[in-house]
C-alpha cells in the first residue's frame, strides 16, 4: 500500500501485544489486539507464535489485515503470542527491521517486541559486536532481544534485570519464549504497558487497552516503571527489574498518540482530553459562535472547550475515512490540494461564523496553516486556533518521531509570528501544567521533554546536537550515540 502522506503530525512509534491463551486461540487474537493497535504504526506488522516447542513468525510490511489473512493465522498454532506494530524510530523501515524481532538460543527460540527507543544503542551494540555478537538488522529492538538471549539461562528475572542495567531510554517491551511470555517496563515508565486477564487462565499485554475490549480482555493493572510480568501454565507473577529511577510517562501519549477509549495512567483518555479542553478556553477565551475541532483528533478537547464557555459544538470539516488506504499515489497537482484531499468543508455550518479551531497538537505547522485558509474560504470571518499539546521545541529521543529543531514550528517562531504565519485570528496553546493538571497526575509523573527540554533520562551531546541541526533522523541518530548515559532526576 502507498501512504498518502497529507500532513505533518508526529508519527506514532510502536504498540506491543503479548497474548497467553490455553485454548491455542494465541494468534486469533493477537490479530485482533494489533489490529486496535494499529494507530501506533503503519508500516509492518507481525506476529510470533509458541506451542510450547516450536515458535513461528510471521512479518511483513503494511497494515495488520494485510500482513495476515485466515490462511496465515491459521498456520501460527499455539497458545503464546508476541505482536507488534511498527513506524520505524531507531532501523530503517525494511522487512529486516519488522517485529517481533526473532533469535534462537540455548533455552530455545524467543521473539521480542519493543515499543520505545534506547539512547545507548550505538554503544550498547559496539560492545556486544566486540564480545562476538552477531545482529541481523538495525534496529535497537535486537539489542534488547539479544541481552535477553544471552540470560534467559539464568532465568527471566535475571534476563530482564540485566536488560535494565544496561539499556538507557524508553522501552515497554513482550517477549515470548516457547512456554513463557513476560512483559517489562522501563525504569522511568516513559512508554505505557498494561496487562489484562482473558476469561479464567489467560492473559493479554499491551501498549493500550484499547486492545482488550476487541478480544474480550479486562485490565488488571498498568506495570510500573521497572516491573515486569512473567506468564506461563502456573499462572501470572510480578517482579521488580530495576529500581524505578523517576515516574516519566510521556505527556504526549495522553495529548495526541492513545487512542480515546483507552484507559491511561489511570485515567479515561477521552475524558482528559476534553478536560485540556476545558483548561484551554480558562487559560485563552475568545469570543467566538462555534467550536470546531480538526476531526478526529480534536474533537474530545473541543466538546470540552464548547462546554466551559457555552459556545456551540459544530462540525465543520468532514474526514475522508479511506484516503490513508489507497494503493494509489495522487499526481503533483492533487498533492498541491494538500489537506484538501483529506478535509472536506462544511460551507454552510462556517459561513459568516466566529470559529475556534480546537486541535492537539502543531508541529511544523503546515498543516494548521492550510485547515486555517480552507475555513475562511468557506466563509469564516475569524478563525481562533486553540491547541491542547504545549509549544513543541524540542525533538523526542524516546520513540516519537516528530521533526528537528529548526523544523519545529514553536520552536523558530514566537507565538505572534506562528499566529501571522498560520494566518489565525489568536492562537492559544494549553500550559504544561495545564495538560498534566487534566490527566490528574502529579507534575513530576511525566516526561514533558519536547515541551520543556528537560529530558528525564539524559540524552547524549552528539544526539541533541545533530537533532537540532536537523541532520538525520532522531531515531538513527540513537542507534549512532556512543556517549555514555547517566540518568538525572526530576
Ligand atoms: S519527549 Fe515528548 S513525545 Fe517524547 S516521550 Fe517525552 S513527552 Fe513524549
Amino acid at each position: 500500500m502507498i501512504d498518502v502522506e497529507l500532513d505533518d503530525s508526529p508519527k506514532e512509534e510502536c504498540g506491543v501485544l503479548g497474548v497467553f491463551a490455553p485454548d491455542e486461540s494465541a494468534a486469533r487474537i493477537g490479530f485482533f489486539g494489533l489490529f486496535a493497535l494499529q494507530h501506533r504504526g503503519q508500516e509492518s506488522a507481525g506476529l510470533a507464535v509458541s506451542d510450547g516447542e516450536k515458535v513461528r513468525l510471521r512479518r511483513g510490511m503494511g497494515l495488520v489485515n494485510q500482513v495476515f489473512d485466515a490462511q496465515a493465522l491459521e498456520e501460527l498454532k499455539g497458545h503464546i503470542a508476541v505482536g507488534h506494530t511498527r513506524y520505524s524510530t531507531t532501523g530503517a523501515s525494511v522487512l529486516r527491521n519488522a517485529q517481533p524481532v526473532f533469535c534462537q538460543s540455548q533455552v530455545g527460540d524467543i521473539a521480542v517486541a519493543h515499543n520505545g527507543n534506547l539512547v545507548n544503542a550505538r554503544e550498547l551494540r559496539i560492545e556486544m559486536e566486540l564480545d562476538g555478537e552477531h545482529f541481523d538488522s538495525s534496529s535497537d529492538s535486537e539489542i534488547l532481544a539479544r541481552i535477553i538471549v544471552r540470560n534467559l539461562h539464568k532465568g527471566p528475572e535475571v534476563a530482564v534485570a540485566e536488560v535494565m542495567r544496561r539499556a538507557k531510554g524508553a522501552y515497554s517491551v513482550t517477549v515470548l519464549t516457547p512456554r513463557m511470555l513476560i512483559g517489562f517496563r522501563d525504569p522511568a515508565g516513559i512508554r505505557p504497558l498494561v496487562v489484562g486477564s482473558l476469561g479464567s487462565d489467560g492473559y493479554v499485554i499491551a501498549s493500550e487497552t484499547c486492545a482488550f475490549n476487541p478480544v474480550g480482555a479486562t485490565a488488571i493493572q498498568e506495570l510500573e516503571p521497572g516491573e515486569m510480568v512473567i506468564i506461563d501454565s502456573r499462572g501470572m507473577r510480578f517482579a521488580c527489574g530495576a529500581k524505578s529511577t523517576c515516574k516519566a510517562m510521556c505527556l504526549f501519549e495522553l495529548i495526541y498518540f492513545a487512542r480515546p477509549d483507552s484507559v491511561m495512567y489511570g485515567t479515561a483518555i477521552y475524558s482528559a482530553r476534553e478536560r485540556m479542553g476545558r483548561k484551554l478556553a480558562l487559560e485563552h477565551p475568545t469570543e467566538a459562535d462555534i467550536v470546531v475541532p480538526v476531526p478526529d483528533s480534536g474533537i474530545p478537547a473541543a466538546m470540552g472547550y464548547s462546554a466551559e464557555t457555552g459556545i456551540p459544538f459544530r462540525e465543520g470539516m468532514i474526514k475522508s475515512r479511506y484516503i490513508h488506504r489507497t494503493f494509489i499515489q495522487p499526481d503533483q497537482r492533487m498533492r498541491e490540494l494538500g489537506v484538501k484531499m483529506k478535509l472536506s468543508p462544511l460551507v454552510d455550518h462556517l459561513q459568516g461564523q466566529r470559529v475556534v479551531l480546537v486541535d492537539d497538537s502543531i508541529v511544523r505547522g503546515t498543516t494548521t496553516k492550510q485547515i486555517v485558509r480552507l475555513l475562511f474560504e468557506s466563509g469564516a470571518k475569524e478563525v481562533h486556533v486553540r491547541i491542547t499539546a504545549p509549544p513543541i521545541k524540542h525533538p523526542c529521543f524516546y520513540g516519537i518521531d516528530m521533526a528537528s529543531t529548526k523544523e519545529l514550528a514553536a520552536a523558530i517562531m514566537s507565538i505572534e509570528e506562528l499566529e501571522k504565519y498560520l494566518g489565525a485570528t489568536s492562537l492559544g496553546y494549553l500550559s504544561v501544567e495545564g495538560a498534566m493538571d487534566a490527566v490528574g497526575r502529579p507534575h513530576n509523573n511525566f516526561c514533558t521533554a519536547c515541551f520543556t527540554g528537560k529530558y528525564p533520562v539524559e540524552v547524549p551531546d552528539d544526539l541533541t546536537k545533530d537533532a537540532l541541526e536537523g541532520t538525520a533522523d532522531v531515531g538513527e541518530i540513537a542507534a549512532l550515540s556512543h556517549t555514555q548515559l547517566r540518568l538525572i532526576e526530576i
